[in-house]
Order: C-alpha cells, then sequence, then structure tokens
C-alpha cells in the first residue's frame, strides 16, 4: 500500500508517468535520423490487466533499450524491467539515466543487466554519442557522463556534458505524433493515467534551482554534486515562447511553466511576458513561484497572457518551519496573502497552495496548525484558491541536504543504497516504505498526521466549497478505508512477515486506497474543453510524414 504519495502529482503511486527528459531525447535523436520509440509499461500495465510485458518486449528489436530510473521509486520497477530484457534479449545494451541513477551510478552498474547509465540532468548529445558509438562497434571511452562496463570493469567517463543554456533540445511534440502513427500505438505512449482527462503539458524553463530546499533533490547543493552545475540552467525567453507555441499548435490543455521564471532575473522573466503576449497562446499557463513576486508581476503576467493561473508551495504555515526548509527564502504568510488577493483580483483562474508533512521541526501540532491556516485561506479568498497537504514519500530525496545531512535537519534515514531502496519498496505499507522519519514525528506519526489532515481539509473543503459533498463524502469514506487497511497491514507487519494470501485478498482494496486518499486527484484537473487537441495541427503532422514515407519509397524504388 503505497499510500498517498501521488496524490498531487499527475501519477499514480507507481509513478508510471515518464519523465519529461523522453520527450527531449526523442526530438534530439530523431532529429539527427534515428528512430525513437518510448513504451510506458507501467501505464500499459495499469490499463490492461491482460498486458503480457514479456511477450511485448520480445516483439521489439531496438538497437538499445533505454530505461528511466529519475524518481526513485522506480528503483525496483526499472531494474526489474531490465532483467526482463536481459533474459529475452541478452546482446541488446541497457542505458539508464535520470538522477537516481545519477546518485547511485556505481551501484546501478553493478547490476548485471545493466550495461550504461548517463549521468546528469542533461544526456541528450552524450546519449547520441553514445547510440552512434554502439552502432559503430567503438568502445565508448569518449561518450561524456558514461558509467559503463570494459570488460566487466567499471568505468566512469568524466561529466563534461554540462550545457550552458536549455536553447540546445526543443520538446517537439510532433515527433511524439509521428511515433504513434509510425507504430500504430496509442497507448504506449501516453505519460499517465488519466492524461486524457486532465492533458496537461509542461515546459521545463530551467534545470536545477537557485533554492536550497532541504528535502529536495534538485537543490542548488544536490545539483552540483549530481549535474555538477552550481547554477541554474534556464531556456531563453524566445526558445522557451518558442516550446509554448509548438505545444499549443497540438493541444488546448494547460501548459505548466516548470520553475519560478524569475529565478532568471526580473529581465528575463519580463522579456518572457512580452514574447507571451504577442504569442497569444490561449492555453491555460500555470506559473510557479518559488518566493513571492512583486504585485506588479502579476498585472504584468494578466497583461500578456489570457487565462492563467499559480501554484505556491509555502509547505508550511510556520514560518520558521519554512526558513529551515529553505533557507534562501524569506516570506512570511502576509507577503504571501498580498500576492494570492492581488491575484484574485486579476483574471487569475486558480490558486493552488501546497503543503508537506515531514519537515524539519515540524510537529503533529504543526500539521494541526497548517490545517487551520487552511481555513483563514479558504475565508479570505474564493473558490478559485484551494489548499492541498500531502505527506514527503516514499523518499527523501537522495542528494538533498536532508539526506547528505540527516542529523543536521532531524532526519532519521532507514535506506541509503539503491538496494536498501528497492528492498523498502516491497514492504506491505507506505509506513514502512518510507525513508526517513524525523526527530519531531515517528513513521507512524507521520502517517497519522497524514490522514488527520486530510480528513481535517476535506471538511473544510466541503464547508467553504472547494468541492461538493458528494466528491468530499467520498474522500472522507476513502480516508477511513485506508485508515484500517494501513492499521491491518500494520498488524501483519508487526508479525514479522506479512502473510501473501492476506495480501493477495486485500490487493483490489490496495490499490484502490492508495489513490485519492488526501485528496480527490481531480482537484487538480483544469478546466477541460470538449475537444483538448487541435485536430488540425495533428493531421498536418501526419500528412506531412506520409509524404516523407512516399517520397522516401518512390526514391529507393528509383534507385
Ligand atoms: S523544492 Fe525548493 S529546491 Fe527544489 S525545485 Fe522547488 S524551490 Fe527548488
Amino acid at each position: 500500500m503505497y499510500g498517498p504519495v501521488s496524490d498531487l502529482i499527475p501519477s499514480s503511486p507507481v509513478f508510471e508517468m515518464y519523465p519529461l527528459g523522453f520527450l527531449t531525447m526523442t526530438s534530439y535523436l530523431e532529429e539527427r535520423g534515428l528512430k525513437v520509440r518510448v513504451v510506458n509499461l507501467a501505464l500499459r500495465m495499469m490499463n490492461e490487466r491482460r498486458f503480457d510485458v514479456p511477450a511485448f518486449l520480445s516483439k521489439l528489436n531496438p538497437k538499445a533499450f533505454g530505461i528511466d530510473l529519475h524518481w526513485l521509486p522506480h528503483a525496483h520497477g526499472s531494474i526489474e524491467v531490465a532483467n526482463l530484457i536481459k533474459r529475452i534479449h541478452p546482446l541488446i545494451p541497457t542505458i539508464f539515466g535520470g538522477l537516481s541513477a545519477t546518485y547511485f551510478h556505481e551501484e546501478l552498474i553493478r547490476y548485471p543487466a545493466v550495461d550504461y547509465v548517463l549521468r546528469g540532468s542533461s544526456v541528450e548529445p552524450p546519449l547520441y554519442k553514445l547510440l552512434t558509438d554502439l552502432a559503430s562497434g567503438k568502445r565508448p571511452t569518449q561518450v561524456p557522463n558514461l558509467t559503463w562496463k570494459d570488460n566487466g570493469r567499471v568505468k566512469v567517463n568524466p561529466q563534461s556534458f554540462i550545457p550552458k543554456t536549455l536553447d540546445y533540445v526543443d520538446l517537439m511534440p510532433e515527433h511524439l505524433i509521428k511515433m504513434v502513427f509510425r507504430h500504430q500505438d496509442l497507448q504506449s505512449t501516453l505519460p499517465f493515467r488519466g492524461w486524457w482527462q486532465n492533458p496537461i503539458t509542461a515546459v521545463f524553463t530551467v534545470k536545477g534551482c537557485a533554492h536550497e530546499c532541504v528535502t529536495c533533490g534538485s537543490s542548488r547543493q544536490a545539483c552540483t554534486t549530481l549535474s555538477r552545475h552550481d547554477q541554474p540552467i534556464f531556456r531563453s525567453p524566445k526558445n522557451l515562447v518558442k516550446n509554448m507555441i509548438d505545444i499549443s499548435r497540438f493541444s488546448k490543455g494547460p501548459i505548466f511553466l516548470v520553475g519560478d521564471l524569475r529565478q532568471a532575473g526580473e529581465n528575463h522573466a519580463s522579456q518572457v511576458l512580452v514574447l507571451l503576449r504577442k504569442a497569444n497562446i490561449k492555453n491555460e499557463i500555470v506559473f510557479e513561484f518559488f518566493g513571492m513576486p512583486p504585485l506588479s508581476f502579476l498585472e504584468d503576467i494578466d497583461n500578456s497572457v489570457k487565462n492563467w493561473s499559480i501554484e505556491l508551495s509555502p509547505e508550511s504555515h510556520d514560518e520558521n518551519i519554512r526558513s529551515v526548509q529553505d533557507k534562501t527564502i524569506s516570506y512570511g504568510n502576509t507577503e504571501m496573502e498580498a500576492v494570492i488577493q492581488a491575484a484574485l483580483k486579476l483574471r487569475c483562474h486558480r490558486i493552488d497552495v501546497f503543503f508537506m508533512i515531514g519537515l524539519p521541526y515540524q510537529t503533529q501540532k504543526s500539521v494541526e496548525d497548517t490545517i487551520h491556516y487552511c481555513e483563514h485561506l479558504f475565508k479570505n479568498t474564493d473558490k478559485r484558491l484551494s489548499c492541498f497537504i500531502s505527506p514527503l514519500g516514499p523518499f527523501l530525496d537522495p542528494g538533498s541536504w536532508g539526506f547528505e545531512h540527516p542529523e543536521q535537519f532531524g532526519y532519521r534515514l532507514f535506506a541509503q543504497t539503491l538496494e536498501e531502496h528497492r528492498q523498502l519498496l516491497i514492504q506491505p505499507s507506505w509506513q514502512h516504505i518510507l525513508n526517513y522519519e524525523t526527530k519531531w514525528m515517528s513513521r507512524k506519526d507521520l502517517t497519522l498526521a497524514t490522514y488527520n489532515a486530510a480528513e481535517v481539509l476535506n471538511r473544510l473543503k466541503i464547508k467553504y466549497g472547494r468541492i461538493d459533498k458528494v466528491r468530499g463524502e467520498k474522500v472522507a469514506h476513502r480516508i477511513e478505508r485506508a485508515r484500517i487497511l494501513q492499521r491491518q497491514l500494520d498488524v501483519f507487519y508487526q508479525k514479522g512477515k506479512a502473510d501473501p494470501k492476506v495480501l493477495q485478498l486485500l490487493e483490489g482494496e490496495i490499490n484502490e486506497f492508495s489513490i485519492s486518499t488526501v485528496s480527490d486527484k481531480r482537484e487538480l484537473f483544469w478546466r477541460r474543453h470538449l475537444v483538448n487537441f487541435r485536430i488540425i495541427g495533428i493531421a498536418r503532422v501526419i500528412l506531412a510524414h506520409l509524404r516523407d514515407l512516399i517520397l522516401k519509397t518512390t526514391h529507393s524504388f528509383l534507385s
């Protein structure tokens, strides 16, 4: 029972979403003439009970398989997929990548099914070089950022590919459309379950971060260690808006700008808004703020973008806890509330405020007070504002301050190596999957505090009209069932080993009550259109693809 660790993100607790980097890698390789196919195995398994993974894999015959180990909850599945691939295709290389793969690269490469690990947050050119070296039979001694095995000996090539800007690669959604068409397979390419209902897309405005949140594996210090850049790497305003225009040609869904635009400076952020105004994109644009912007910035957004929302993550109502969590920010609640009020006076469609459980110095009482603060926010705003709370889980990020210096921040870790995390992932319930507890809350306290907070927040949302009564009652029922299940699983755990038969009996419920327990996932959805996609844009790509195919066939026939 993975618990409500993914209620506030688009995917389910198995984190079936693939990282956005899959799209930039696809664009980079396809632009250079290679053929790429993205297969979301997790999603296929979730959507089709009878989906036969080995049978599916055995029909594939690529030059290499790429497997992501970006989010650590993939620690178990990614290596199991690699094992399967090696059983079926022992001679086809497997390539891993992602931040968790980077952190654990020397341990990961020692698994027999893992051939290559690409390190860092940007690996498109090294991946291309690796693939071309493999195709020409060259040893990959010159591939930057690569950890590999040379006759069984681990080699760690220098991490020398560190881009200065993200402009070197675009998302280019048309490659995905061509991929779907080429393989006649839409199901495998979808990013996460429920994407049709919530067709959100995202553009990275930045990789890395200027902030130092204790729990985050993308903080400045984590990036310095993992990706070897001590400053964030930005996408230029021109390139960012170009990518947004490209997405808007195919999708009417919201476009999430990952990263606070203002991190790159006032000038950069203003330029983005000027270009957005010219671009006249109709999609909802979602801005996130890590610090509080001046109120004039909100007016500038309003003057530049028709449909917009904002996301704020104060993490705790308690300003002291907030300042320990991120020593680089210093905004108070009064300042945040001023931003909220200003946004509500403008055309801002929606304000989501996120809080977290599992922070340094946070107690159960403090979590309760956070929920009281949510009521204060509800009372003083309208239905466009909602609050969310979730546990930090399942893992404190490797590379983060909290993970690297647990005692300094009051954390106690239950896993440090990759294998230890793999073992945590097969524990029966999320209380025992969490890789940490704090000096102020044990793992049991963290789960209790989560369900208590969720219950009260849910009641408040009904009271203040943030969700309707029927939906709220369903969430309340789910919280209650989740609590009961959690207790049942704890009893097994105390007995030392869970009885597999009982676990099997509970499996359906376990899956059901791991989703939408702290809040209904649909609360995160943006308003939908009757048709969420731009059919003409998609048809144009397909026609261009067909034309290319015909030209190629005619050319090879004539020659
Ligand atoms: S959690 Fe903090 S450090 Fe991590 S990306 Fe967000 S603001 Fe940056």
